[in-house]
């Protein structure tokens, strides 16, 4: 597809502009709830059943304003309201794609005393299903030389509140939450929903954020709130080894691994982190990955770039490397930015390396490329967020002048 078929669609920065210093309920998981509750004086006795309330309305319904939640009496609403918010990011743009691929540009209120920062969120609607791309950081300590994001540096982790805050914007903007005009108590529909399945596969290496990935996923597949399940959700991490397990045991999530290449040579140079935990090591993560079973199969990522990792001897080296992982392979097109210095694989280099990998017996679909129009596919994401410079860091007293 051209890239300068540009079948976008631009918004003006409008929607709920949440410059408010009030902390958002959004992110809060039901303990935190109640102590908020608390601490605008409702009573102990009460907590248990109004943060039920507040979970219901936050994450259930997607209630964007305290006024809605109709069951809750009328001057707890005005007391929440007046010392809490209900976190919606700005939308800056929203770009849709000849395919359908919907981007988001969000931008969130400043954290403490920094600059309000900007993540893209990515909607993929397929056939009976729908993929809502999340990010986990703003830019990445990363820098994977296919990478878009990898060419931004890290300004900030995202709070567990602004990667909940992408999913419920998102679904909101696509209209994916029950009518609040409908009966109280009334569930979100389990057929039919438009985002079915989450992919950490935005902004950042997720295993860098865990706590706050952690507490995002809980509250998404909590079954009372967001009910996406645990095998619909999927965390792709470049190879942070040692975060692995904690992955399968205290998230429970589906595993992909950005593996790209089958030596260490060759992943020290497209995937640097290898050189702090090469293949071998990753592997070995895999196979004593938590809950790993023929049902519950890692994904191995694997991008095609023409002439550097798509050799027919690499594809089976990999199928070698993996013996004994249940494993999908997924092979991803090379997707361009501009500046990037590799070109995606001929289309029959690509289908000749994937019928290698099927012999083996592994499914091995090839990544088809969306949205590559509004630069929305894998690894084309990058915000002009930037970290603030050091004398804008002097000057808000974050770092001593000089030192
Ligand atoms: N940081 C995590 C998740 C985000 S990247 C990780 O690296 O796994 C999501 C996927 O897109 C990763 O597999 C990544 O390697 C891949 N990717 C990055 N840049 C790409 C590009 N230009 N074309 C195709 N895939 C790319
Ligand atoms: Fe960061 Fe993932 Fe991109 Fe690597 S591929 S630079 S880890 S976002």
């Amino acid at each position: 597809m051209s890239l300068d078929t540009l079948a976008a669609e631009r918004r003006e920065p409008t929607a709920h502009p949440s410059t408010s210093a009030k902390p958002s309920l959004i992110g809060m998981d039901r303990a935190a709830l109640a102590a908020a509750l608390g601490a605008i004086g409702v009573p102990q006795r009460q907590q248990k059943m109004r943060s039920a309330q507040l979970w219901h309305w936050l994450y259930l319904r997607g209630a964007a304003s305290f006024d809605a939640m109709s069951n809750v009496g009328r001057d707890l609403r005005q007391a929440l309201a007046e010392h809490y918010s209900i976190l919606r990011p700005e939308i800056v743009s929203e770009q849709i794609s000849v395919d359908g691929t919907r981007k988001w540009l969000f931008r969130f209120p400043p954290e403490g005393a920094g600059r309000p920062v900007e993540v893209e969120t990515v909607y993929i609607p397929e056939e009976g299903r729908g993929t809502l791309c999340v990010s986990s950081q703003v830019g990445c300590t990363l820098t994977c030389r296919f990478c878009h994001t990898g060419t931004q540096r890290l300004v900030r982790n995202l709070t567990a509140g602004e990667i909940v805050a992408q999913i419920i914007a998102a679904r909101e903007r696509i209209g994916d939450f029950p009518d609040l005009a409908t009966p109280e108590g009334a569930i979100v529909p389990a057929e039919g929903r438009l985002v079915s399945n989450i992919v950490m596969m935005g902004m950042g290496e997720p295993l860098y954020n865990f706590d706050n990935v952690r507490e995002a996923l809980r509250i998404a597949s909590d079954g009372e709130g967001l009910s996406l399940s645990k095998r619909r959700i999927t965390l792709s991490t470049s190879g942070v080894v040692p975060e692995i397990a904690r992955t399968g045991s205290e998230i429970g999530c589906m595993l992909a691994i950005s593996l790209h290449a089958v030596r260490d040579e060759l992943r020290d140079e497209l995937v640097p982190i290898n050189k702090k935990w090469p293949i071998a090591e990753l592997l070995q993560a895999c196979r004593n990955y938590p809950g790993l079973s023929n049902a519950r199969r890692i994904t191995f990522e694997y991008v095609m770039l023409k002439g550097v990792n798509d050799s027919l001897a690499e594809a089976r080296e990999l199928v070698r490397l993996l013996k004994g992982i249940p494993a999908k392979i997924n092979l991803i097109p090379f997707n361009p930015w501009p500046g990037s210095a590799y070109e995606c694989s001929d289309w029959d280099q690509i289908e000749l390396f994937a019928e290698v990998v099927n012999r083996a017996g592994y499914a091995s679909p090839i990544r088809t490329p969306r949205g590559r129009d509004i630069f929305a596919a894998c690894g084309q994401l990058k915000s002009a967020s930037e970290r603030l410079t050091r004398r804008e860091r002097e000057t808000q007293g974050l770092v001593e002048a000089g030192a």
